[in-house]
């Protein structure tokens, strides 16, 4: 199921080829394969019932009606939003449409104003689009805000934009649960969360046979001030050390790796090489690089890279522990663009 807010210019209720339309209210003529529900929970409970077909809605009407949907692990929220420029442009076409050829044309759900014979101005429609979004008891952006896949939608024709969102694939599954990557990695992003050293924020966690060892984060030792309140003169010395992986030998922060290295201990880790993987959110420097090999690590992934990634793949390559870097998929999809772009995306993968 994929229900999403709707604030793009193609809010017009529509069936997509496999997809079945779902809503609350029932319109006056509707086109077949649509299925209507006195309830939200009637809604939930039909698709829960048939949840490997493929259901989409847009009645979405509040948060409260987004956290019962989004328990489901068949729900994914994908929002469609476009420049206001746009929306403008796409809303006076559809005006001229309306007074042309009135039958011709579906509901819309935003903004939308009662037709007039005149067209609407720019301020007016920026005031109805604010309305719209930042009403704080009807908006829709808390929706958006939460959507798992944004789509923006600058498409100069409807099919333009189906065929943009057939190369996306939107009901993949891998959409709605995690891969191992992606989970192990968030786990990493989540533990650099709570370094406190002032050079970079840094987490890792060590992986065996898909089960969580340990995670580490960057920091100052036990007992001793936390780097961001000047435990380690290095790392606050901006004169010395501004350079990435400057001045690592007089450094007090103990590095995610060697943290999550340390709580894991050699006996966990083992004889496991090939079943012990160590997720970093950032490429290893040399001197972790050289403790993870010597503990027996099998395979180490990484998000960014460091100022060393060369030494670093040097030494696992030697040692024969495998490297390689992970790059989370965007979910923020621009149709701006020829086809769509993969940005790197400022969160990790949660879907
Ligand atoms: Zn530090
Ligand atoms: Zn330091
Ligand atoms: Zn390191």
């Amino acid at each position: 199921m994929s229900p999403r807010p709707a604030n793009g210019a193609n809010e017009a209720s529509t069936t997509i080829d496999g997809v079945d339309a779902l809503s609350i209210s029932p319109s006056s003529t509707p086109p077949a394969r649509q299925h209507h529900f006195p309830t939200h929970d009637d809604l939930l409970d039909f698709v829960t019932n048939h949840w490997r077909d493929r259901w989409v809605t847009t009645d979405l009407p509040s948060e409260a009606v987004l956290d019962t949907y989004a328990r489901r692990p068949f729900f994914l929220l994908i929002s469609v939003d476009a420049p206001i420029t746009i929306r403008w442009k796409r809303f006076q076409a559809r005006h001229q449409q309306q007074q042309q050829q009135p039958h011709l044309l579906p509901p819309t759900t935003s903004p939308s104003p009662t037709p007039t014979t005149t067209p609407t101005d720019l301020e007016t429609f920026i005031h109805l689009s604010d309305t719209h979004l930042y009403s704080p008891q009807t908006g829709t952006h808390p929706l958006i805000s939460r959507a798992t896949i944004r789509l923006l939608n600058t498409s100069p024709s409807l099919a333009h934009l189906y065929a943009t969102l057939g190369n996306l694939n939107l009901p993949d599954p891998s959409r709605l649960r995690p891969s191992w990557d992606s989970y192990f990695m968030a786990l990493a992003s989540l533990a650099a969360q709570r370094s406190n050293c002032m050079k970079r924020r840094v987490g890792c966690v060590v992986v065996r046979d898909k089960r969580v060892i340990s995670t580490g984060y960057n920091g100052t030792p036990r007992g001793m001030r936390n780097c961001g309140e000047g435990g380690c003169g290095r790392c606050n010395n901006m004169g010395i050390g501004t350079r990435s992986g400057a001045g690592l030998a007089t450094c007090l922060c103990i590095h995610a790796e060697e943290n999550a290295l340390l709580e894991a201990g050699r006996e966990r880790i083992g004889d496991g090489r090939d079943g012990v993987v160590v997720y970093c959110d950032t490429c290893p420097c040399l001197t972790c690089s050289i403790k993870i090999v010597q503990v027996g690590v099998g395979e180490v992934v990484y998000a960014q890279g460091y100022s060393m990634d060369g030494e670093t793949a040097a030494v696992f390559r030697e040692a024969g522990v495998r490297l390689r870097q992970f790059v989370p998929v965007s979910l923020f999809y621009s149709f701006f663009l020829p086809l769509f772009s993969f940005a790197p995306f400022r969160e990790w993968v949660w879907w």
